[in-house]
């Protein structure tokens, strides 16, 4: 992995979480995007080199909210920058840990991104992601 390239956090409402996260970080949003494809709604702040991902669900099926159904709001996943991701995941296969995206999909902030299963990770959702090439 090449670097922690974010820290999701799942919240019920984006507004106040927005407002929230803003007077703890002392830095506004800079920029939301929706991904109908996983039902979310995503909001960025920047934190030195590292971002935090605030994610709202945008329907009930969505995986937010079926998450904050089970588990309630707060910390959702780390998200590893990586190159060349459909190796790394088949690598990491391989080496034992269950995948949740056999391929990477298309997410937020121009990546393409992939989930393994928390079971397999220490009970830590990780995403590993990579900047969309032009
Ligand atoms: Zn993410």
């Amino acid at each position: 992995m090449k670097k922690l390239e974010h820290i999701g956090i799942a919240v019920r409402n984006l507004e106040e979480s927005e407002a929230l996260f803003a007077r703890l970080l002392g830095t506004s949003s800079y920029k939301r995007e929706t991904v109908e494809s996983e039902g979310v709604i995503t909001s960025f702040f920047a934190i030195g080199d590292v971002k935090i991902e605030l994610l709202a669900a945008t329907n009930a099926e969505s995986p937010i909210a079926k998450f904050i159904e089970k588990k309630g709001e707060g910390l959702h996943h780390l998200a590893f920058e990586v190159d060349g991701i459909q190796e790394r995941l088949n690598r990491l296969q391989s080496d034992g840990f269950d995948l949740i995206h056999q391929q990477p999909k298309s997410g937020a902030d121009n990546k393409n991104i992939a989930f393994l299963h928390p079971k397999s990770t220490g009970s830590v959702l990780t995403e590993l992601c990579e900047e969309k090439k032009a």
